[in-house]
């Protein structure tokens, strides 16, 4: 097995090596090595202690000193160098009490997740694979470096990183490593938000999103997600659907790109159905004013997750419209795109087409025409420069005030008639005629 690295990584090894210590690629880099994957970054573990690596290298800083961390940079690139360490009694499922440093490499390796990231690399040694990564690599499975009871027991964050990892590359959780899984699923209440943000957001953006099936089984969700184990249990006694919310909800992250914001908002977008779920004389369900219940309760959720407000914002806006339809008219288009924001295209449309992608395929082919419909009239409408949004009017707030407005609010409301005038007519949008209208409807009336 040889691996060609970098030729910073290379470099960082060669200077330890030189000053007489042991250093290796090791984790997450080797591991994508193997799979022929490129590399995010490049963590190296080292026998040199944090001052010794200092004193090697120019440029330093202190990541995690007291874990071992130096961010060591070259050519303007940071990369994490750690000292070989043995991971102390862990109290509360969440922080080592103590670490200490060791000599020794195997003992480095052996307080690592799993298999597939306890192996390192260097030149001179080659692959140093003592718990068989190599194999469960090529096997497909996500298996716990010694016994899995022990290790989800010290850190119950690594039962997310599990499933995370078997999303990212593929792969099953071994029997063992899942079944300590279920065992101590409820553990997992121990990590912080911040923690379980990071890997679910790893998860859904991965190329199987489908595993949150597993975070549900395992009985992960419960902890952290609950609504989520809602969604997989409420059924959809409808035509136009044929799965649970929650099998539904994976389909649609699996039908939209895998972005962050969008991924985020197909796991929400139907999570206040189970909610608004009613049932009609001819036993049909229906889910009327779920897209505005479902954008409360993301907020809620996003919040307990501590995600920034930003992405709250967004996400909870494409919840909100997800299901608003326009009629297929130049106007009515212009309406709901105004209404809804420019910003949100044309990602709506990936969300929308997912959505239906996602339902009984028997009504598909009808609705996603309208979608294909409903995006052409709106690439029409961006082509043609038309005006959808208070900035691109041909008058602006300091136009108003030359024209003998007063400063404040009346101007805001002002632009936004002349705004709704233009949607319904495009033509309006003409400097001059739009300071008429403002001065007839404003100022001759206030
Ligand atoms: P990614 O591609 O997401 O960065 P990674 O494998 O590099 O994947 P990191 O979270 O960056 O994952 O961790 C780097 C390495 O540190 C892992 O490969 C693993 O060896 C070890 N590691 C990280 N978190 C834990 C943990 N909670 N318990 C044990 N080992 C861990
Ligand atoms: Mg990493």
């Amino acid at each position: 097995m040889q691996i060609s690295l970098p030729e910073h990584v290379t470099e960082i090894i060669e200077r330890l090596e030189d000053a007489g210590y042991e250093a290796y690629a090791v984790g997450g880099c080797v591991r994508d090595c193997c799979l022929g994957r490129t590399p995010k970054d490049w963590d190296i573990t080292t026998s040199a202690k944090p001052m010794q690596i200092k004193s090697i290298f120019k440029k330093t800083f202190d990541t995690g000193i007291e874990h071992g961390t130096v961010t060591v940079v070259l050519g303007g690139l940071g990369y994490e160098v750690t000292t070989y360490r043995i991971d102390g009694i862990y109290k509360d499922s969440r922080h080592p009490e103590s670490v200490s440093f060791t000599s020794n490499l195997t003992e480095d390796l052996k307080r690592r997740d799993f298999t597939i990231n306890a192996m390192a690399y260097n030149k001179k040694a080659g692959l140093v694979d003592v718990f068989g990564g190599r194999g469960d690599l090529e096997k497909g499975i996500i298996r716990c470096v010694g016994n899995a009871q022990e290790r989800f027991s010290e850190d119950a964050l690594r039962m997310l990183r599990a499933v995370r990892f078997s999303a990212q590359l593929g792969f099953e959780i071994e029997k063992e490593t899942a079944e300590a899984i279920r065992a101590l699923s409820a553990t997992l209440k121990n990590i912080s938000a911040e923690r379980i943000q990071t890997e679910i957001v790893k998860l859904i953006t991965s190329d199987h999103p489908e595993k949150m099936a597993d975070v549900y089984k395992l009985g992960l969700s419960r902890v952290f997600l609950p609504e989520f184990d809602v969604m997989m249990e409420a059924e959809q006694i409808n035509p136009h659907h044929i799965y649970t919310v929650g099998m539904h909800t994976i389909k649609v992250m699996e039908n939209v790109p895998p972005e962050r914001e969008l991924r985020l908002s197909a796991l929400f977008h139907d999570v206040a159905k189970p909610k608004c779920t009613t049932l009609d004389e001819n036993g049909i369900n229906h889910f009327k004013g779920h897209p505005k219940e479902g954008a409360k309760m993301t907020k809620t959720i996003l919040k307990r997750l501590k995600f920034d407000n930003h992405t709250i914002d967004r996400v909870c806006h494409f919840v909100l419209w997800h299901d608003a339809n326009p009629e297929l008219t130049p106007k009515s288009v212009r309406r709901l795109v105004s209404k809804i924001g420019r910003d949100y295209y044309p990602e709506m449309f990936a969300l929308k087409r997912a959505d239906v992608k996602g339902q009984n395929p028997v009504f598909a082919d009808e609705k996603l025409r309208r979608i294909d419909e409903y995006e052409k009239l709106y690439n029409e409408i961006i082509s043609a420069g038309e005006c959808i949004d208070i900035k691109s009017l041909k008058v602006n707030g300091s136009d108003l005030i030359k024209e003998g407005f007063e400063e404040g609010a009346v101007i805001g409301s002002c632009l936004k008639e002349l705004l709704h005038l233009v949607i319904e007519d495009p033509e309006l949008n003409e400097r001059e005629t739009l300071l008429t209208i403002a001065r007839e409807q404003f100022l001759e009336r206030n």
